[in-house]
């Protein structure tokens, strides 16, 4: 901002994902093999990755995105029926409701977390309400004790958009283990990623089948197993293939180490600007355990004296 040398050097900050011989060992070697489509490597991904996780179940997709899309329609979401969103996220986390003409209905977020506020889930429940979509986004937990409890009492599917929460935990047990359904993303940007690519995880028998069917073409048997190529079902091609599930399975091989290193960037990150006036640090509600895919940091104009545009002195103060 004032000239002279970079704070951060170029070459300081590491590309991500860190690519290192696991990651060549595992690609090589799909790229030798003679199966580039989905194959044994996506296969073997959606297994270990179910028991990262903790599910039954679990989908390798070709994005986060396709995952939701598919979640909502395994929950049996249809033409009209209206869905619960948190009123900000990313994009995906409503259209994936369009895209299969249910209607989202927006559910405003608490200023703190920037989450879905719970508390104003049940006034948003209409007769055509079918399902919630929570979103830990920044890799902050929602309160999933509450999000069930209501979707218990009228009757609704819960799918956890956990794309940016690989890892993150409320009360101890972690993200895709509360709802009935999760997706995860593995874009390039994301704590696991393989380039681009996402995963569905279920611990539900039925929404798995569903789920498996409408990945690929609307077929009952997939194309690891004995096809017969009949569609029973309005399906798409949202499968995965063999050189990025390779990078994928490799890739998870050190996820717990790059969650340790981000759990520990964030606390000297918080600590650095503790105290710094104008700014309010994240808030983490008892019970939440984030894994910091992103640290949320509001402004406090009025304790800069400031009564200009928000979003020039946001920009500003980035810059
Ligand atoms: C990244 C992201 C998605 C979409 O994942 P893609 O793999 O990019 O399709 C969905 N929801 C949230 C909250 C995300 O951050």
């Amino acid at each position: 901002v004032l000239g002279g040398p970079k704070a951060v050097p170029d070459g300081m900050i590491i590309p991500w994902p860190p690519v290192e011989d696991i990651d060549r060992q595992y690609v090589l070697a799909a790229l030798e093999s003679e199966i580039h489509r989905t194959g044994p490597n996506c296969q073997a991904f959606e297994q270990e990755f179910a028991v990262w996780n903790g599910n039954q179940y679990a989908i390798m997709t070709n994005s986060g995105t396709a995952a939701l899309h598919m979640a909502v329609a395994a929950c049996g979401c249809g033409a009209g029926d209206h869905v619960l969103v948190p009123a900000y996220s990313w994009s995906s986390s409503v259209t994936c409701v369009l895209h299969h003409n249910s209607l989202p209905v927006f559910v405003d977020i608490d200023f703190d977390r920037i989450n879905i506020d719970e508390e104003k889930i049940e006034a948003a429940i209409t007769p055509r309400t079918k399902a919630i979509i929570a979103v830990h986004l920044n890799g902050l937990a929602v309160n999933m004790e509450k999000v069930c409890a209501v979707a218990k009492k009228h009757n609704l599917k819960v799918i956890e958009d956990s794309c940016q929460a690989h890892g993150a935990r409320f009360q101890g047990k972690k993200v895709g283990l509360w709802g009935d359904v999760a997706t995860f993303s593995l874009n390039q940007n994301k704590c696991l990623t393989a380039g681009e690519g996402g995963v569905l995880t279920t611990d539900d028998e039925d929404i798995y089948r569903n789920a498996r069917m409408l990945w690929s073409f609307g077929e009952t048997r997939t194309p690891s197993e004995d096809r017969d190529y009949h569609a029973y079902a309005l399906g798409w091609m949202y499968r995965a293939n063999e050189l990025t599930g390779a990078l994928a399975r490799a890739q998870l091989t050190r996820l717990d180490e790059y969650l340790a290193i981000q759990e520990a960037n964030a606390a000297v990150l918080l600590r650095g600007l503790e105290g710094v006036t104008g700014l309010i640090p994240p808030v983490v509600p008892e019970g939440c355990t984030p894994n910091w895919y992103n640290v949320q940091i509001h402004i406090d104009s009025e304790a800069l004296g400031r009564d200009d545009d928000p979003s020039r002195l946001r920009y500003a103060m980035i810059k």
